[in-house]
């Protein structure tokens, strides 16, 4: 019976499964080297020991039946098919077998036979103190492993990642705690299901890669069985190897991504408002890298370049901006190797050689750094401020001119004033005479009344001019042209003026036929005295005025000629202005207002002539007047028309 008994164990031994033996009060009388090795329990340890140890607490009894029993009596349903059950190591660690029980004989000679087939191991917390095993040697051996495992399982648990393995059908053996909770079910639904009931194709896909050897990544949203939860995951399966070296199975990493979705959609939602703002602002604004490469520009800044923005990127401003780079890499140079900013540093395309026409840009540049300090490269920022420089520009001309205008007024009202009451005094005072000389029966003098009259004539003159002066300003100076012989006109004002001659002498050189013009007489004559009172004014006593008047082709020259103090050459383009007079007349010793050449340049151009004057300091001037002639085809006939005055 021993041998028979020997020869059992030597066959049952030599099983790949495990199988253990127990009597009707289920305690184990023998277990086969595979269900040692299995459960880590030897033969002569667990025999005599209830079979309920080989299984954990809460898979002890069914229906009131103890595991065994139950099984035995679901035989006839089962059909010798496996259950699939957790067996529980020596260890305390939980495996996942499918269990088989038979039964032979009756009474005490029943023998239930248990037979298992290891499924893979669940990781689970270690529910039960190890026993301490007899030998020293062994059991630092076992604790060794022990802790090992314990170490194994830790790391898996507090992996801040779902941990699952599968088999090849593909049905889960194993998860941690983390899986479990991403996917809100419990591990008992989890263990054990197929992958294949997901339903999910992106999922089977990475499950077949694995199975065939290949590591796949899945990223979805996972649905939880129950249906409640949808969790956005990413899952990085690998496949697992058995001793042999064959896909036994594999093994998925699952990271729960909402977290990372959200804050993805964040920085989607940040950078789009970014692009938008960035791309939409009246600024141009543009990065380049530490290479001085464009890495990206806005609008703006490419029509401000005058090339599309995608014609900038990867090259440098040379390449971008033509001659004007040069400058513009200097300035990004000095930002990168001195990580200071320069700031709104203007810039005229003109100078820098830029063709098209001339703007003004303003540019700043600084160094635009990563979170660690490394300087990325250059942000650009240009404005074009060329209508703003423009507007500051004419804004200042304006202020200027606003100046010049006051200060002309001011000098104006002092010499208008001056020059009012410079005729008051002798005028008064020889009216004074008059009385005194009528009062005492004398006999009056009319050189004195003459006199007098000149002041009184000099003052209306003045202030005809001050009028004259406004309505030209105005738009108002009436004009009435006719046919005028301008030969008579000249020679009857020079008779006129012989008594303002004083000591000069007055030479007319007369043309040797009729000079027709059409002009205003009266306002003709006003240029012809107002240009034979200058060459007095201006010229010393005795000097020689030559009048001449001829024709030339279709036009009347008339030309005033003295030998006086000249005008400086600067001041001559100035001389037909409102209120100019040159430098070299103080009021002091030429009076005057400023207005007669103003005047008569209105009236002569109105006629569609021209007034021009030849002079060098010191050596007297002639001036000179051109008008069409009557019989001559004018190209500018005289207006008639008092608004029709141009200055
Ligand atoms: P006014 O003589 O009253 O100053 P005008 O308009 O007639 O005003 O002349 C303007 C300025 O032109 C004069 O102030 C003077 O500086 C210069 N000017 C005019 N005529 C002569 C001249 N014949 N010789 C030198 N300077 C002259």
């Amino acid at each position: 019976m021993a041998g028979a008994n020997a020869e059992l164990s030597a066959w049952l031994d030599a099983a790949v499964d495990p199988l253990v033996a127990c009597d009707a009060n289920e305690q184990v009388c023998f277990l086969n080297r595979a269900a040692e090795r299995l459960f880590a329990w030897k033969r002569e340890d667990l025999q005599g020991q209830p079979v309920s140890r080989l299984f954990p607490e809460r898979m002890r009894r069914h229906e009131g039946q103890s595991l065994v029993r139950y099984l035995l009596s679901r035989r006839d349903a089962l059909e010798g098919r496996p259950t699939r059950v957790f067996a529980s190591r020596r260890d305390g660690v939980e495996i996942l077998v499918e269990l088989t029980v038979g039964t032979s004989g009756q009474g005490d000679d029943e023998r239930i036979v248990l037979s298992l087939r290891r499924l893979h191991e669940v990781i689970d917390t270690l529910r039960e103190p190890l026993e301490h095993p007899r030998h020293a040697g062994a059991a630092r051996l076992v604790e060794t492993r022990a802790r090992g495992e314990d170490l194994y399982r830790l790391v898996v648990e507090n992996a801040p990642l779902g941990i699952f393995h599968y088999d090849t059908s593909p049905v889960i053996t194993a998860c941690n705690e983390r899986f479990v909770t991403i996917l809100g079910a419990t591990k008992r639904i989890i263990v054990g299901l197929n992958l294949l009931s997901l339903r999910d194709e992106g999922m089977m896909r990475c499950v077949r890669e694995t199975l065939a050897g290949r590591s796949a990544d899945y990223e979805g949203d996972y649905v939880s069985v129950t249906g409640h939860k949808v969790t956005p995951v990413h899952v990085r399966f690998a496949p697992c190897y058995n001793d042999a070296g064959a896909v036994e199975g594999g093994v998925g990493i699952v990271e729960d991504v909402s977290q990372r979705r959200f804050a993805e959609r964040e920085r989607d939602e940040s950078l789009a408002l970014l692009t938008m703002l960035f791309d939409s602002a009246p600024v141009g604004l543009g990065f380049v890298d530490a290479r001085l490469r464009y890495v990206r520009v806005n609008e703006r800044l490419a029509r401000i370049n005058g090339r599309p923005a995608e014609e900038h990127l990867g090259k440098d401003p040379h390449q971008v901006l033509g001659p004007g780079g040069p400058a513009v890499e200097e300035m990004l140079r000095r930002v990168l190797e001195t990580g200071e900013p320069v700031v709104e540093e203007e810039v005229d395309t003109k100078v820098m050689g830029v063709p098209g026409p001339r703007r003004l840009l303003a540019g700043s540049c600084y160094p635009v750094r990563a979170p660690d300090g490394r300087t990325l490269g250059v942000g650009v920022l240009v404005e074009d401020i060329t209508q703003r420089k423009l507007a500051e520009e004419e804004r200042e001309r304006l202020y200027h001119e606003a100046q010049q205008a006051i200060r002309v007024r001011d000098d104006f009202l002092s010499i208008a004033s001056h020059e009012l009451k410079t005729p008051l005094t002798p005028l008064s005072l020889r009216l004074a005479t008059l009385e005194r000389r009528l009062e005492r029966g004398e006999s009056v003098d009319p050189t004195l009344l003459r006199h007098a009259r000149q002041h009184l004539l000099r003052m209306t003159g003045l202030i005809n001019d001050l009028l004259d002066a406004s309505r030209i300003e105005a738009g108002r100076l009436a004009l009435h042209p006719q046919a005028t012989r301008m030969d008579s006109l000249v020679e009857h004002v020079l008779q006129a003026m012989d008594a303002q001659r004083g000591g000069h002498e007055l030479r007319y050189q007369r043309p040797e036929n009729a000079v027709q013009v059409f002009a205003d007489p009266y306002r003709l004559e006003q240029v012809i005295s107002n240009l034979v009172e200058n060459a007095f004014k201006y010229s010393p006593d005795g000097g020689v005025i030559q009048v001449t008047l001829e024709t030339h082709g279709e036009l009347a020259l008339l030309s005033v000629k003295d030998p006086g103090i000249g005008i400086p050459e600067d001041q001559q383009r100035m001389l037909f202005e409102r209120y100019f007079r040159a430098r070299n007349v103080s009021s002091r010793s030429y009076g005057g207002l400023g207005l007669g050449l103003y005047i008569s340049r209105d009236i002569v151009e109105r006629h569609g002539g021209r007034i021009w004057v030849e002079s060098q300091v010191g050596q007297g001037s002639t001036f000179h007047v051109a008008l069409p002639l009557l019989s001559g085809t004018s190209a500018h006939p005289p207006a008639t028309q008092p608004d029709r005055h141009v200055h």
